[in-house]
């Protein structure tokens, strides 16, 4: 009785969150991606810029391989100010970008939890995403300096952005061979049939790598805000595990749960459901570790004649 009332509960917590988490989405949307890119137009009207009104606008693709080849990056422009605001707010915030504005990431989320969980693939069982995510961030960083090209088939943002602009114009651009197949596993095998829908987030994204790099430097410092977990509040019931869409978490053997600031987003997804508020967002020195239970010091033994 009492664990079918909490389950009820939890869902609807959870549909709570992901009311309050689209509406963030949709405003990132606005602010960020072709036909609107709010912030991209605004920052280059002010900075009198000519760029283009899409996410290509605050992409940090060109500049990286400028500065790796030697020509250096422009910090007062479109690009330059946004790298800075995407690394600075991921440090003291966690991946705010990711976990609130990034509607290329969501769009794949909300579109998997459609489906039941049974026809989904938890790659995180199977394979590590964190050593994948970051290999894929490296030759990311290698690829321009041995003189690979980084092509926009390979980007979320890319494909998010032709189907939106698709949807509303009913002009989806060109597509090569390559975009098909990383659309194709962007949006069915790592999106739909992935269980949290962000597979690509977790595997591929360099965008996403670069804010989860510096966010486990700053979830070290008492001053950022990182999600955080009281052991003794736990109750194990592995409500946050189930609905975490960047498989973040993990129910260990003694069944506490174990977080990676690594893939974690900070959407908070996890803070909505847990129905004895163990899990938190917030300011804290150590993050995840400083709630952990000390170690139970054994008794001495009692000497014998004493
Ligand atoms: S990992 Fe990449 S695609 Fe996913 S939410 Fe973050 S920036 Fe967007
Ligand atoms: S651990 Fe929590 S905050 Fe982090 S990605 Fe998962 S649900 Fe979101
Ligand atoms: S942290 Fe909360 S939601 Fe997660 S297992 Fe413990 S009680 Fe359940």
């Amino acid at each position: 009785m009492w664990k079918g009332k909490k389950v009820s509960k939890i869902q609807k917590k959870s549909r709570m969150s992901l009311l309050k988490r689209f509406i963030w989405y949709v405003v990132g949307f606005a602010l960020f991606f072709a036909p609107f890119a709010l912030f991209n137009r605004g920052l280059a009207f002010l900075l009198d810029e000519k760029r283009s009104g899409d996410i290509h606008a605050t992409c940090f693709r060109m500049p990286l391989v400028d500065m790796l080849t030697g020509k250096g990056i422009v910090i007062l422009s479109v690009t330059g100010i946004s790298l800075i605001l995407l690394l600075v707010s991921a440090f003291l915030l966690g991946p705010f970008f990711c976990g609130k504005l990034c509607a290329a990431g969501a769009f794949t989320e909300y579109l998997s939890r459609l489906l039941p969980d049974k026809w989904k693939v938890d790659w995180s069982k199977y394979v590590n995403p964190v050593p994948l995510r970051y290999g894929f961030f490296a030759a990311f960083i290698i690829g321009p300096i041995i003189g690979l090209s980084l092509s926009c088939s390979y980007c979320g943002y890319s494909f998010f952005e032709k189907f939106t602009n698709g949807g509303i114009w009913g002009d989806f651009g060109v597509l090569g061979s390559t975009a098909i197949i990383t659309a194709f596993l962007w949006l069915v095998v790592f999106g739909l049939f992935t269980k949290g829908g962000r597979g690509y987030c977790n595997f591929m994204c360099p965008v996403g790598a670069a804010q989860n790099i510096v966010h486990a430097v700053g979830a070290k410092l008492p001053f950022t805000m990182k999600i955080k977990y009281d052991r003794k509040k736990c109750v194990s019931c592995n409500a946050c595990v189930k609905d975490c869409p960047m498989r973040a978490l993990t129910q260990g053997e003694d069944k506490k749960i174990q977080h990676s600031n690594h893939n974690c987003i900070t959407c908070q997804q996890c803070v909505a459901v847990c129905p004895t508020k163990s899990i938190t967002y917030g300011f804290g020195k150590g993050g995840w570790q400083q709630e952990e239970v000390k170690p139970v010091q054994e008794p001495k033994p009692v000497e014998k004649g004493a």
